[in-house]
């Protein structure tokens, strides 16, 4: 699975939230005030049907000693299951036939929570439903070493947020759309089974669904019988896979550019002509991955088809369901004016959801403290594979600048956690998911694939599976597979990397000896101050003025080494440590080489080395060690000049920061103006489209005096075009809600104009998401607790107006809202998919910026009585505006 914008969530500063700008109206037909009565009536029915029996006590969630023993118990697990769906109702009802394997008798917990069941039948014998606290007891008495069988009917809850089932309605045309997301503990939600990854089962499947309706699952339908309005739609049994990836969607879903050969591609019927515009690129990707990784991987593709199903407001960029990923139909779809490198962004999601078909669904983790296993690898792969079908497209490159600052910035925090985390009890893997896994980890495989290299790190791959296949793993599994195809030991390298938190930074300290280096050596310590050594391998970078640069490899298994291959070349002009970005840490630039970087910056034509130097500074910058005012300045001289579209508009993405949070208004003052001319000239000049796209964001993101705003206000109307550029819905939005964010006296009328202009489902929502920014207390108010406490309210017009409430300039206004944010986190991990609690925390806590609000967290902090991992994401969170802070104090 993908986070639905990796930089949204993981990247904490600003502008790599999107400036606010990925925003949304009061929907006409849902309340804002929260529906108590039907909140507490939910309640109830939980009450009702998990307090009939007591027997025994069945723990809470799923803990690992549960998982351990049930796994050691059961094998051989059948799902027979059949869901009755229809339109507009809260509930879907089933029928359930389970069969299943017992070594030996004792009672046996099935998970299921939120449901009802009834009818249950144990080995021919009918048997109470005993529930409790998630769990449906099935007595030992009834049960047998050997085959068991277990029948029953059951129904579950059906939402437009926060069940497992979701109903999605579509504005634009009335239609209906069902869908399943269980990860990681949620088919217990849905259906009374064994919850876990590692109780693998064949699934076979009916759906009794209105005949109009198109029901997708893991495998193909094998036939449908019709009554009257209704059709049984039964599917081939799947291979074993695990419940968090089985699902079914179901809907007037229409397949997309039905060519044999390319995998199926399915979307609403509303976005039908739109996605066929895209629908070649998105499956001719799909189809050169399948055949790339089968190779690289010795595996053929592992199930029997492969679907992708495009889902409107899905919580992820995608799920990895066996042989039917899931995939947020706006990163398909785009809903601004795509660049290029937007397009390698969405080839990067198709092909993380299609590595995790054999890493993560082939081969499983067994539990979810191995996470990163399936996550980093699916990330990892996902930019080698693309890297081999695109060579020209600088592939790694672009993972540095996606992947690596993500999880430099929370490595730094003391919120940061190893890559392997415990996870006691399956309840609280919400909290795995982050930069560490999605980000570190694809790092630290990047760094062993250059240990390893290139050969022996795909042979481990290649034994790992093969080891493996529609089975469970643990990293120590991998490791020892890599072991053995390399005859390396890589103990250490692993447990440091593996079990330690934090990261190391890695300073270089060089002399010359008249026009030759006399020594080189490098030093590292550990950010946090914990007393951490990474053994490490690296590539230094000497750079000259008129010569070819010289590059040496470096290891680093020690506080300090000299590296004796750097002494007796040529005296350089700069030295970077981290040359091809190899190696993962912190490499700031030695003082002599950050001063030589800073003055010759633009004679530097390598692109990825330029672009890991913009990263460096950057670095410098956010440890207090380069004056953000310096920053701009070099960025208002060479940012002009820069023909790398990724390039600039990340340098453009810091510069919003720096302006935003890092300097005092008097700086922000003497640089907007600047910076907003230069976006407008290079929005409408630059001979590059990409590039015209980009200098459009900035403007967007960065307009604030009169002249920017009226810029904005003319791309709304027409009056100012991007050459051969259609801005689409989200470009206009976002525009939108910038001045209504900034107070811009045009602003009512600018959103009742775009309003009547885009009155689309989309379209509300996005206007749901721009009045967030209206800057007064009663707006701020009312969004507030519709966030909190309106059920009605899809997930992701709540994610998407986050930004907007907590707008840059607004950070005073906000404040009250701080500690009731801070106070609703309990409440927003119980509710919540996976990603959100961080985008909740990343808005709130960014939205700040002063010293009293940064007390008013680290109080928090103290005195509330938090989950171990609420608090971590609190202490990851809070270092940016800790940072802010610092900055602030330090340069102003
Ligand atoms: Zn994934």
């Amino acid at each position: 699975m993908h986070p639905a914008t990796a930089n949204r969530h993981f990247l904490r500063t600003t502008e790599e939230r999107d400036c606010g700008g990925n925003l949304q109206p009061i929907s006409g037909d849902v309340p804002l005030t929260f529906n108590i009565v039907a909140m507490r009536l939910l309640q109830m029915v939980v009450v009702v049907f998990t307090a009939c029996v007591c027997f025994g006590a069945a723990p809470e969630g799923i803990p690992r000693e549960l998982a351990r023993d049930r796994a050691s118990l059961v094998s051989d697990l059948r799902y027979n299951l059949r869901f009755s769906l229809t339109a507009h109702a809260s509930t879907a009802g089933g029928h359930e036939e389970l069969s299943f394997q017992l070594k030996s008798v004792a009672p046996l917990l099935l998970d299921f929570r939120e449901g009802t069941a009834s009818n249950l039948v144990v080995n021919n014998s009918a048997t109470p439903v005993v529930a409790e606290n998630g769990h449906i007891v099935l007595p030992a008495e009834k049960l047998r070493v050997g085959q068991n069988m277990v029948t029953m009917d059951f129904t579950a809850p059906v939402a437009p947020a926060g069940k497992a089932i979701t109903r999605f309605e579509d504005k634009d045309d009335g239609s209906e759309y069902l869908y399943t997301l269980f990860v990681p503990m949620d088919a217990s939600m849905a259906f009374p089974c064994f919850d876990q990854p590692d109780l693998k089962g064949r699934f076979r499947l009916t759906v009794s669904a209105p005949n109009t309706w198109t029901v997708i699952s893991n495998t193909a339908a094998e036939g449908g019988v019709g009554h009257a309005w209704v059709i049984d739609r039964t599917f081939a049994e799947t291979q074993p896979i695990s419940t968090y990836l089985f699902a079914f969607a179901a809907g007037p879903f229409r397949k997309v550019h039905d060519v044999p050969g390319l995998p199926g591609l399915y979307v609403r019927q509303s976005k039908l002509q739109k996605a066929e515009a895209e629908a070649a690129e998105v499956q001719e990707i799909t189809k050169q991955g399948i055949d790339y990784l089968s190779n690289f991987f010795a595996q053929p593709f592992p199930f029997p088809k492969y679907d992708m199903v495009m889902i409107p407001g899905f919580a992820y960029g995608g799920m990895e369901h066996a042989g039917a990923t899931f995939l947020r139909e706006e990163s398909i779809l785009f809903r601004i004016a795509p660049t290029h490198s937007d397009r390698l962004g969405r080839d990067i999601l198709l092909l993380h959801e299609l590595t995790h078909q054999w890493f993560g669904d082939l081969t499983t983790m067994r539990w979810f403290d191995d996470l990163w296993l399936k996550e980093g690898f699916a990330q990892y792969m996902a930019y080698h594979a693309l890297d081999a079908l695109k060579p020209t497209e600088n592939i790694w490159k672009r993972f540095y600048q996606a992947i690596k600052p993500a999880a430099y910035t929370i490595d730094a925090t003391k919120g940061t956690t190893p890559i392997y985390q415990d996870i006691p009890n399956l309840k609280d893997a919400k909290s795995a998911y982050g930069a560490i896994v999605y980000s570190k980890a694809p790092g630290l495989l990047k760094q062993l694939d250059f240990v390893l290299g290139d050969n022996n790190f795909r042979d481990g791959l290649r034994l790992y599976l093969k080891e493996h296949t529609y089975g469970n793993a643990e990293w120590s599994d991998l490791v020892h597979a890599f072991e053995r195809v390399s005859g390396q030991s890589l103990t250490e390298f692993a447990s440091t990397w593996i079990r330690r938190r934090g990261m190391p930074q890695i300073d270089v300290n060089w002399t010359c000896d008249g026009d030759r280096l006399a020594r080189l050596s490098l030093a590292q310590h550990d950010v946090l101050g914990e007393g951490g050594v990474w053994p490490l391998a690296t590539q230094i970078l000497l750079s000259y003025r008129d010569r070819d640069p010289v590059r040496v490899r470096a290891q680093l298994s020690q506080a300090q080494a000299e590296v004796e291959d750097a002494a007796g070349k040529p005296c350089p002009e700069f030295v970077f440590a981290n040359d091809q970005d190899y190696a993962y840490g912190r490499f700031l630039l030695d003082p002599q080489s950050q001063k030589a970087v800073m003055q010759k910056m633009g004679d530097v034509h390598d692109l990825f080395e330029r672009t890991l130097l913009w990263g460096s500074l950057w670095d410098a910058v956010r440890e207090a060690r380069l004056a953000p005012r310096d920053y701009l300045v070099l960025a208002q001289r060479l940012l002009p000049d820069e023909k790398d579209e990724s390039l600039a508009q990340s340098v453009i993405g810091h510069v919003t920061t720096a302006l935003h949070r890092y300097v005092n208004a008097e700086v922000q003052q003497q640089f907007v103006s600047k910076f907003e001319s230069i976006a407008t000239d290079l929005m409408l000049h630059s001979p590059d489209q990409g590039l015209r796209i980009i200098w459009f964001r900035a403007l967007r993101g960065l307009a604030q005096t009169p002249t920017g705003r009226d810029q904005l206000k003319g791309l709304l109307s027409g009056k100012i075009s991007v050459p051969g550029v259609e801005l689409r819905q989200l470009d206009r939005w976002s525009m939108v809600t910038a001045l209504v964010a900034l107070k811009d006296p045009e602003a009512d009328a600018v959103f009742a104009a775009e309003k009547k202009r885009d009155p689309s489902g989309d379209g509300q929502k996005y206007a749901y998401a721009a009045e967030a920014a209206r800057p007064d207390g009663p707006t701020k108010q009312q969004y507030f607790q519709d966030y909190l406490h309106n059920p009605g309210r899809p997930e992701d017009w709540v994610e998407q107006s986050l930004g907007a409430f907590n707008y840059w300039n607004q950070a005073e206004l906000n404040q009250p809202f701080l500690r009731p944010a801070l106070d609703a986190l309990p409440q927003v991990k119980r509710e919540r998919k996976i990603f959100f609690l961080l985008a909740w925390l990343n808005a709130f806590i960014d939205g700040q910026q002063s010293p009293a609000a940064q007390a008013q967290v680290h109080e928090f902090l103290k005195a509330a009585n938090l989950d171990h991992d609420l608090q971590l994401k609190i202490l990851e969170v809070v270092d940016e505006l800790d940072r802010t802070v610092r900055i602030r104090q330090r340069f102003s």
